[in-house]
């Protein structure tokens, strides 16, 4: 058995705009454990994102390789590699219709049956009689929540999440936190989970990557992160927050 779910080597991208190139990841070197939850921090526009949308080739590093279960992500067949590694974003996207509807879209895209699709729905804590209602009626973590029970109808290994939290009321913030808990104790899932709420990383990570300026400044686990950072970066980062 593979035991890294995620290698990063030497990464790098860069992307242009207005004629500019800008670099926005440098060289990243990091490796994810299968089981692990790493949270990855960091300022707004230092690279996050990017690292995630690599790990399921959204996007394509111009350097370096992506491994998921040691396999190159250039080597997977992207159907395959997309239902290992799920994403879910801050904005929960849906199609206009039903719960249903939203729920089996990966299954049509991937042309799966899904026979009882209430339990991914139960999964997250959504009640069955929900699957005929329209989105559109959702609350936002309601909304969250199918986005996580959609990306569970593929059953993945690896879940990347990208701010999903951030716009939720604290109840709801707390509970979308106990959930994915409860998913990566269940299935073992690991997980890679960008937030810019501090607090939350003490919570449920339990290792932790700080992404400045495109490098990866500082790894280690939870506690090592928050009790005795390395890097002067990550001093001042704990220091004064975001
Ligand atoms: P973070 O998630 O840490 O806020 P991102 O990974 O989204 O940061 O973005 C890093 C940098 O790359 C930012 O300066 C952003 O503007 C730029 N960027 C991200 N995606 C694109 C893109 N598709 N085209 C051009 N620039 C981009
Ligand atoms: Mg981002």
């Amino acid at each position: 058995m593979e035991s890294n779910a995620v290698e990063l080597r030497r990464i790098s991208k860069s992307f242009s705009a207005n004629g500019k190139v800008e670099k926005v990841l440098n060289q990243i070197n990091g490796t994810v454990q299968t089981g692990a939850i790493l949270n990855i921090l960091g300022p707004s526009g230092s690279g996050k994102s990017t690292i995630l949308s690599m790990c399921n080739l959204l996007l394509a590093p111009d350097e370096g390789e992506v491994y998921i279960h040691g396999k190159e992500v250039r080597k997977w067949n992207i159907p395959e590699l997309r239902q290992k590694v799920g994403i879910a974003f801050q904005s929960a996207p849906m199609i206009p219709g039903t719960v249903l509807d939203n729920l089996m879209l990966p299954a049509n895209i991937h042309q799966m049956t899904i026979h009882h699709p209430e339990q991914y729905l139960n999964k997250v804590g959504l009640p069955t009689s929900m699957l005929q209602k329209n989105v559109q009626d959702l609350s936002g973590g309601q909304k969250q929540r199918l986005a996580l029970a959609r990306t569970l109808v593929n059953r993945p290994s690896i879940l990347l999440l990208d701010e999903i939290t951030s716009a939720l009321d604290p109840s709801s913030v707390r509970e979308i936190e106990e959930l994915i808990l409860s998913i990566h104790k269940a299935e073992n899932t690991t997980i890679l989970w960008v937030t810019h709420d501090l607090e939350q990383a003490r919570r449920v990570g339990t290792e932790c990557w700080l992404i400045v300026n495109g490098e990866l400044v500082e790894q280690g686990t939870k506690d090592e992160f928050f009790s005795s950072p390395k890097d002067d970066r990550t001093k001042q980062f704990l220091a004064k927050g975001m």
